[in-house]
């Protein structure tokens, strides 16, 4: 689409840096484009370094391809959002500015406020990089399946022409629950930083100070062509074992079988239709079978857009939910790995190195520990936020505070994910060679997930009676005698006083 003048010379559209595709709404031709590197927003928190160039690395990028179109692009460095727009507005004497509704609240309600702050007319468009708000749902879905075979019927993916879900089944979770058994774990696609990357990662060392973790490494995708290359290289080699071992966890693999898609979904350089559409045409190629490809498609327009859809319904107050009343500080190890239990020390250790881990990493690793040991929501939803490079409020509240805390009373989850330490070592290799011993549940090596496990469910078990999907796991109190009871009270109560020295 090139473009070759300035048709609207009063007109620009902002995008932001999560907003990096070429088919934003109000991306036309002739029309200016701004992109604003705030230092406030960059600053924001202490966020990870590889996090911090993807998105200023990636957003010198798309100017650049901007311009190579055709279009004049305005791409500042300014104190703040605001400063850049008026520096931008009194520059090019603009007198109508578009954007496109951010995917996070406090940046949301800013964009309402910019007509009365800039005095200029302000428009925004409906954000088209989610399919929820191209298929919005009829009514409140009540929970994630619902939503998800809904999201199926509309965009058509792996349904059949009489409308019944391919393979007869709409979920094929069961059989996606195997451990890693050590076959060869093909390594994604790696792009080295480029002459812009590394101008980013020299600039932020400076206008970024606090950042934790390094960039030195970087190697993410930057651009639209990597992030398709990416997403080809994921389905020619991980998708068909992607499902198998979804939920496996090992110490030799940061990434298994998953896609490490997150990063580039998140600022808009890859679409979630064509990301699940890559994935059900491999399927009828005979690339991977339907238990991978149905995995997959579920992480992308159920889940996630679930979870979008969800932040939005329950926000602002989504960020103050605290339904246990956990009011523990978060334990100074999540910022060093620095813990006897393996799993922790590993996950973390991880984290921080990459600004990444898996999902069942995210959910009953980190997040179950947290909840176990009653650590305040909003301090490991801060955690969240500051250490992985796909973090942005909008999927990291609903899955830390939501789904992996349940500190929303349910709203998201139909029920918490607690589990001992018979979970991790199903799923894992991380409990062989730890300090702690992982059938213990009292006494000098107990592993604290069994102490904690069984102490959550001793004090909170009316509670999790009331719920029928955690039947099973309160019926097993019944085999713990009342000796017992009092030791695993006893001993959490003492771990609990010393989270830091585990
Ligand atoms: C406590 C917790 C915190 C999380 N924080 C983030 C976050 O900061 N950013 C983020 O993008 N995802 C987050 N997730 C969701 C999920 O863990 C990551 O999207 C996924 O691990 C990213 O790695 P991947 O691309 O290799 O995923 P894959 O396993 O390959 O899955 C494919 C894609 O599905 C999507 N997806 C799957 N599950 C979810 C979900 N629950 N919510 C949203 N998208 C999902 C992602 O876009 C992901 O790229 C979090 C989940 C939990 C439980
Ligand atoms: S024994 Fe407990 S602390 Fe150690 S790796 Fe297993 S689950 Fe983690």
């Amino acid at each position: 689409m090139p473009v070759t003048d300035t048709s609207y010379p009063q007109e620009s559209v902002w995008i932001l840096g999560d907003q990096l595709s070429t088919r934003h709404p109000g991306l036309i031709p002739g029309r200016r484009v701004v992109l604003i590197e705030s230092l406030a927003r960059l600053n924001q928190r202490r966020y990870h370094r590889r996090k911090l160039v993807l998105i200023v690395s990636a957003m010198r990028h798309f100017a650049a391809e901007l311009r190579a179109a055709g279009y004049e692009v305005d791409i500042r460095s300014a104190a703040d959002f605001l400063q850049g727009l008026r520096d931008h507005v009194a520059q090019f004497g603009v007198r109508h500015l578009v954007c496109m509704a951010a995917a996070e609240y406090n940046t949301r309600q800013f964009q309402q406020n910019l007509a009365a702050e800039l005095g200029i007319a302000v428009t925004i468009l409906p954000n088209t990089l989610f399919l929820v708000e191209r298929y919005p749902p009829s009514r409140s879905p009540a929970f994630m399946e619902p939503f998800y075979r809904a999201m199926r019927r509309q965009t058509g993916l792996l349904i059949e022409p009489d409308g019944e879900p391919t393979g007869g089944v709409w979920n094929l979770d069961r059989e996606n629950r195997r451990r890693y058994d050590g076959r060869p774990v093909p390594s994604p696609l790696r792009f080295p930083a480029d002459e812009i990357t590394r101008q980013v990662i020299a600039d932020l060392a400076h206008r970024c100070p606090d950042a934790i973790g390094s960039a030195d490494t970087f190697d993410l995708p930057v651009t639209r062509a990597q992030a398709l290359a990416a997403l080809g290289d994921f389905i020619a080699h991980r998708l068909a074992d992607f499902g198998p071992f979804e939920d496996a966890m090992s110490a030799d693999h940061d990434i298994l079988f998953h896609s490490q898609l997150s990063p580039v979904l998140n600022i808009g350089l890859l679409d979630p239709l064509e990301t699940a559409s890559a994935a059900v045409n491999a399927y009828h190629r005979g690339l991977a079978p339907l238990s991978s490809v149905e995995g997959f498609v579920r992480q992308i327009i159920g889940w996630r857009e679930y979870i979008y859809y969800r932040y939005w319904e329950l926000m602002p107050a989504l960020l103050a939910a605290n339904a246990w009343q956990a009011e523990r500080p978060l334990p100074t190890w999540y910022w060093t790995g620095e813990t006897r239990m393996r799993c922790m020390s590993c996950v973390i250790r991880r984290v921080l190195r990459n600004g990444y881990c898996h999902h069942i990493e995210r959910l009953m690793i980190l997040c179950n520990f947290a909840l176990l040991a009653g650590i305040q929501p909003r301090a490991v939803n801060d955690w969240f936020l500051e250490s992985y490079v796909d973090a942005y409020e909008w999927v990291v509240t609903p899955n830390v505070i939501g789904m992996g805390l349940h500190a929303d009373g349910g709203r998201t989850a139909t029920k918490p994910y607690l589990a001992s330490a018979a979970y991790i070592d199903k799923m894992s290799d991380y409990c062989r060679g730890c300090f702690y011993d992982r059938k213990a549940r009292v006494g000098p090596r107990a592993c604290p997930f069994n102490t904690l496990y069984w102490h959550f469910l001793i004090v909170h078990e009316t509670t999790l009676r009331a719920n029928p999907r955690l039947g099973p796991a309160v019926l097993g109190l019944q085999r713990i005698t009342p000796t017992e009871r009092q030791e695993i009270v006893r001993q959490a109560q003492e771990l609990l006083q010393r989270l830091d020295t585990l």
